[in-house]
Parts: structure tokens; C-alpha cells; sequence
């Protein structure tokens, strides 16, 4: 049966998993694609150009914007982060989820455009091990992780915008909540072509 494609929103605090959650997903979940957010921070090490994010300067994020390049875009910790919206709009025409990790800003800017958008939020087991977190992944200077984790007790007042929690204490729980979600989304009446059980009563009644 042909499917509408969806966009899942996976925000959660810096730091509390979601990169790993999405890895651990995407081996178990045909027609799930990511989408690579544009940003003006600059490289952590390791990560890549067109991989983890597309690094841009101010003026090219500017020409984004001009352009109305950008499904939303939003200020996280004094750089600029936005959604491309190309891939996504291709992907979803082609009857594929799309999962992409953005703020809480560029959440609220996706409910607004895009009404059957499913939005899940990952929680860290506690705020002691969220900092454990951003302290071994080794990559954000000292007042980075602070800056992210005052940013995490602001965002985690929103949470009622969202449709679904996960609390990523366990990996491989966590993925199969999240497996489970995404499941049960390719369930629903609306995003399913049933125009072959229209006429399925002719000659029954
Ligand atoms: P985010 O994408 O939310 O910023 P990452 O995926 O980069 O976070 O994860 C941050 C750090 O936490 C990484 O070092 C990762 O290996 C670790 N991590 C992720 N999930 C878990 C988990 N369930 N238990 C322990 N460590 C985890
Ligand atoms: P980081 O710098 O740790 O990779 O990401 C910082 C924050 O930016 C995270 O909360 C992440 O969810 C958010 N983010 C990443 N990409 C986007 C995006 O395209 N749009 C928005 N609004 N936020 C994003």
C-alpha cells in the first residue's frame, strides 16, 4: 500500500543521546532518512561537511535565508542552526519518513507548518548523567557544556508541545521506544492511500 511520508522532530538537550538514538535506529527502519541541518558553528572534531551538519558562514546562512532556503531556522548558543528544505520536502513527497534533531524553536516552527509532524522528546535519566555526558563526549569547551545545560532547563519547560517522551537511560530501550513510535506513525489512517477498499461492499450488500 502506498504511504504518506511524515517528518519526526527529535529534540532533547545537547549531549543526551539523540546522534547515538538515531544511529541506533536507522539499521531496523526502511524509508527513514535524516536530515542534515545547516549551522554557523564550526566543526567539532570528527565531524564532517555534508555529514554531521553543512558548516556555513553568516553570509551563506544569510543567502539561505533570502532564499527561503530554510523550513525554520533558529539562535541555539550564539550560532545559527536551520533545517534545509529541499531534501525534506523531496523526501516526504516521496512517501519516506524524515527524522531530523532541531531545537525547541525550530519544533515549534515545524508544529506550525506542518500539522502531522510527530514530535518526540528525549530526556536524559538524570541532570547529573547529562553532564557525565557532555563532559566524556569531550568536545564542547567547559562554558559550551554549562551554556548547554542552562539551555536544557529552559527547554525541558516546553515539553507539552510535543507527542511523545522517551527517556534515554538504556540505548537499546530507548531504540525500540523510538522504533516503536515511528511504527505505530506508518499506522495511522491518515497517512495511508485506502482508495482500494472504497469499493469493497459492491455486490456484498
Ligand atoms: P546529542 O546528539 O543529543 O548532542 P550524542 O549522541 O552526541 O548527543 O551523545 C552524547 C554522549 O552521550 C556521547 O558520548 C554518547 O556516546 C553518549 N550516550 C548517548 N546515549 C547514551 C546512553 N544511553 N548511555 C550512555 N551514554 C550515552
Ligand atoms: P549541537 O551544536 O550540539 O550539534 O546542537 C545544538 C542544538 O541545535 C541542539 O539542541 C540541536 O537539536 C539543535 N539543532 C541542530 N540542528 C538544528 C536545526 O536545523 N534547526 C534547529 N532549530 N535546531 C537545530
Amino acid at each position: 500500500m502506498k504511504l504518506k511520508g511524515f517528518l519526526l522532530v527529535l529534540s532533547g538537550p545537547s549531549g543526551v543521546g539523540k546522534n547515538t538514538l538515531m544511529n541506533a535506529v536507522f539499521p531496523n527502519i526502511p524509508n527513514l532518512h535524516y536530515s542534515i541541518s545547516a549551522t554557523t558553528r564550526p566543526p567539532r572534531s570528527g565531524e564532517t561537511h555534508g555529514v554531521d551538519y553543512y558548516f556555513l558562514s553568516d553570509q551563506e546562512f544569510d543567502e539561505m535565508i533570502e532564499n527561503d532556503q530554510f523550513l525554520e531556522w533558529a539562535h541555539f548558543c550564539g550560532h545559527r542552526y536551520g533545517t534545509p528544505k529541499f531534501f525534506v520536502e523531496e523526501k516526504i513527497k516521496q512517501g519516506k519518513a524524515v527524522i531530523m534533531d532541531v531545537d525547541i524553536q525550530g519544533a515549534i516552527q515545524i508544529r506550525e507548518k506542518v500539522n502531522d509532524a510527530v514530535l518526540v522528546f528525549l530526556l536524559p535519566p538524570t541532570w547529573d548523567e547529562l553532564k557525565n555526558r557532555l563532559i566524556k563526549r569531550g568536545k564542547d569547551p567547559i562554558e559550551s557544556i554549562n551554556q548547554r545545560l542552562e539551555r536544557s532547563f529552559d527547554e525541558l519547560k516546553y515539553i507539552n508541545e510535543y507527542d511523545y517522551f522517551i527517556i534515554n537511560d538504556q540505548l537499546d530501550k530507548a531504540a525500540e521506544r523510538l522504533t516503536m513510535i515511528i511504527n505505530a506513525e506508518w499506522c495511522r489512517v491518515e497517512r495511508a492511500d485506502l482508495s482500494a477498499f472504497e469499493n469493497l461492499d459492491k455486490g456484498v450488500r
